[in-house]
């Protein structure tokens, strides 16, 4: 998308003398101009802006309190600012800097000079949006399992310290399912190692849509799994966890996979619970339930004791 401008001069010659000297470069597809702060500050918030181009000196509100007023708003903080101004005085310059302007511009301007300003502040933009969008990128790659694309083990342990110290402050609860494929070996052995694969995927996806919006599924390693549930208690817990162990038996495969059948074992704990603490208390309570699971004939649901 070809970048906007938006510039702020009181001056109705001003902005035209800046808006000219704009057009000539080509830089730019749309063009807002407002003649007070006030005004450029809702441009801003409404429209996607690219660049600044901000009059220092203006009456009431001026170029440094709309460096502030951006300040307050996070989708706003990265935008450029390039204050205009009049004033020669080193230290208004200096001012202008330290309070978050990237650049100035002296008035009177040569309009080649406004141009090359312009393209260096759009250009440490674009690299900085895509810095922003490749980190973006890697923190996701670095969450998610490469298999099934569901959150990894780290990410479940980060979320689930998070959601523990949530439900100290809020007082509802956190319910963890352990799911655990029955018999998975034998899919691998029977159908390939690939195939496995295949399955342990559309388990996945069968998994994700079983919860709500703020729920999480992670592969907690192998053919193992994790569901986080917050502010669920046990009964709904153990509700959900049925709900996916009847989906589960019931899916099939296509062409040659046809009489694949699948079951898993389930269990469940919650937090808050006596013989739950930390994390690592719920983790290994809600693994007990999956082991009472998968020792009472598996392809069910079992809780936490006591
Ligand atoms: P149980 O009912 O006791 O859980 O039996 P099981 O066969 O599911 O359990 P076991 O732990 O003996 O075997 C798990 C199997 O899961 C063995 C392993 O090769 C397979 N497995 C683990 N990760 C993957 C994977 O990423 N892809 C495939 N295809 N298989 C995997
Ligand atoms: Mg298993
Ligand atoms: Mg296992």
């Amino acid at each position: 998308m070809e970048p906007s401008v938006l510039v702020i001069d009181d001056s109705p010659g001003a902005r035209r003398h800046i808006l000219d000297g704009l057009k000539a470069s080509g830089l730019f597809q749309m063009y807002h101009e407002a003649d007070s702060v006030v005004e450029g500050f809702k441009i801003a918030l409404n429209e996607p802006v690219d660049i600044i181009l901000c009059d220092l000196d203006m009456p009431g509100m001026d170029g440094f309190k709309f460096l502030s007023m951006i300040k307050t708003r996070k989708e706003l903080q990265d935008i450029p600012v390039i204050l205009v101004t009049g004033v020669k005085d080193q230290d208004t310059k200096i001012r202008g800097l330290e309070r978050g302007a990237s650049d100035y511009l002296t008035k009177p301007f040569d309009p080649g000079e406004l141009i090359a300003r312009v393209k260096v502040q759009l250009k440490i933009k674009s690299l900085q949006d895509s810095l922003k969008k490749s980190n973006m990128a890697l923190m996701e790659l670095s969450n998610t399992d490469p298999l099934t694309r569901l959150s990894n083990r780290r990410f479940l342990m980060k979320t689930l310290e998070k959601e523990l110290q949530r439900c100290e402050r809020s007082q509802k609860g956190l319910a963890l399912i352990m799911v655990d494929v029955d018999h998975f070996k034998r899919i691998n052995d029977n159908y390939g190692h690939q195939q496995g694969d295949v399955v342990l995927k559309t388990l996945a996806d069968q998994m994700k849509g079983c919860l709500r919006d703020y729920d999480m599924a992670a592969r907690f390693g192998g053919e193992e799994f994790a569901l986080v549930l917050p502010e669920t208690a046990i009964d709904e817990a153990v509700h959900v966890a049925n709900r996916l162990r009847v989906a589960v038996s019931e899916l099939r495969f296509p062409g040659e996979y046809h009489d694949i059948r699948l079951t898993i074992s389930l269990g469940v704990a919650t937090y808050p619970h006596n013989k739950v603490r930390t994390v690592d208390d719920l983790i290994r309570e809600a693994d007990r339930a999956l082991y009472n699971a998968k020792e009472k004939g598996r392809n069910r649901v079992e809780t936490i004791l006591g």
